[in-house]
């Protein structure tokens, strides 16, 4: 990462941030977005963490499918125009391998992100009596949660035994990298895996997830990320970091559409193992698929943990989003996000407001976080952000005090970050 990216100075001013944007290399990738609106204008949307903007092609491709279905009816599986159903899957690996640091065996899209990290953890939390404790962030996502709670019963060991939930030092928001390893170490002779965000949710903050896997490993146990707010995100080595797994969702930074499919990495090293797996036939020998014969012989890498026939709808809209992405590169992205959300935080601290008023409480360093800012604001946090709501800010509200903003580089502005920081200070003072 280039040097000036990370010590730009701003402006707090209207026409900086008008300059910023004159001299985007990405500028024009706003254009291929529907942005909604409010009184005919193009609200702030700062909520590409939770649902990202449709992409105008997506209609393009979902029409694509939908007017092979009519036309070809079940044909469409082989002779679909442009993609063949059966094939399906294969079309979104390059640019999902690129976006995550993967080879593209090692990715495949399936399902959706919570299914797939029960499957992921069928085939990778592999309890014994001496080694069964999984470790997370506390206050992960309340899913990965719920999932991590089931798969431990499931296995028959007690919950509460079983979690290690490592949290931030007293007064702190975010965790220590070097608290994070020592709690590996600390549970080296139990720990069976280590199940972490890449972003978390709610802090913004991104984990060092080459040393979390190499402590992981050295410790004897599987690592896997959710990668739901890294993936699009932030710029990924999967691979080279040597991840045993991991699974994200396509509908967040990856704007695959509401309950768009979700992605998966197997590492290489155990794309062609013999692991436990929960099968179907979409992850069976693809040249014995139609033979429906018994015994199951898995696909070679990612693509073996499939189970069924691809959701074609959904698909469609991934791929649409995809090219957005495999357009602009995400090195050009992450430049760009590092500076938009870094001017945010400049103008937000030259409100010159106490923690106890408006707090960041996502990381300072550029490397430590995303694009997301998360605010905490103790006072009136609701009321503040209601205003926000009818002033065509679109944020998000998490309880009990924490207003998520997420300046998105493929569609969001300087000058959308320098309103929102305008509208902001208005309510605030
Ligand atoms: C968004 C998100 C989910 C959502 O799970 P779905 O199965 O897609 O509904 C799960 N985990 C994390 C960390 C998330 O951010």
């Amino acid at each position: 990462m280039a040097k000036d990216i990370l010590h730009m100075t701003y402006e707090n001013s209207l026409t900086f941030a008008q300059d910023l944007d004159r001299d985007d290399p990405l500028r024009h990738f706003r254009n291929k977005f529907h942005i909604p609106q409010l009184n005919d204008k193009d609200v702030i949307y700062f909520t590409g963490n939770s649902l990202g903007l449709q992409p105008k092609n997506t209609r393009v491709y979902i029409e694509e499918e939908l007017e092979g279905w009519a036309t070809l009816g079940v044909d469409g599986h082989f002779h679909s125009q442009k993609r063949p159903w059966f094939y399906y899957h294969k079309f979104s690996k390059e640019a999902l391998a690129k976006i995550v640091g993967a080879k593209p065996s090692e990715v495949v899209s399936m399902n959706n992100l919570t299914v797939n990290l029960h499957l992921m953890m069928v085939s990778f939390y592999r309890p014994t009596s001496s080694r069964f404790k999984i470790m997370i962030e506390a206050g992960a996502f309340p899913s990965d949660q719920y999932a991590v709670e089931s798969q431990i019963k499931f296995h028959g060991y007690n919950y509460e035994d079983a979690l290690i939930e490592i949290s931030p030092r007293e007064g702190e928001y975010h965790l220590r990298t070097e608290d994070i390893l020592s709690k590996i170490e600390e549970n080296k002779d139990s720990l069976a895996l280590v199940l972490f965000g890449g972003v978390q949710y709610y802090t913004g903050q991104l984990f060092d997830i080459g040393s979390i896997t190499a402590a992981g490993h050295w410790a004897g146990a599987i690592v896997g990320f959710d990668l739901a707010h890294a993936a699009g995100n932030v710029p990924l080595n999967l691979h080279n970091d040597q991840v045993d797994f991991a699974a994200w969702c396509s509908y967040k930074y990856l704007n695959s559409g509401p309950g768009g499919v979700s992605g998966i990495f197997v590492h290489e090293k155990h794309g062609d193992a013999e692991l436990p797996r929960f099968a179907g036939w979409w992850g069976h020998n693809e040249s014995e698929r139609f033979k429906m014969k018994k015994g199951f012989i898995p696909m070679s890498g990612a693509d073996g943990w499939q189970l069924s026939n691809v959701n074609i709808l959904s698909s469609a809209a991934h791929l649409a989003a995809l090219e957005i992405y495999d357009e602009a590169g995400m090195e050009a992205l992450r430049q760009k996000s590092i500076r938009l959300t870094g001017f945010m935080e400049y103008l937000l601290n030259g409100f010159n407001l106490g923690d106890d008023v408006l707090k960041i409480i996502t990381p300072t360093d550029p490397a430590a976080r995303g694009c997301q800012l998360s605010l905490l604001v103790s006072k009136n946090g609701k009321a503040i952000f209601e205003h926000l709501t009818r002033s065509g800010v679109v944020a998000d509200w998490r309880e009990p005090d924490v207003i998520r903003v997420a300046p998105v580089p493929l569609y969001n502005t300087f000058e959308d970050v320098y309103n929102f920081c305008e509208i902001l200070k208005k309510v605030i003072f």
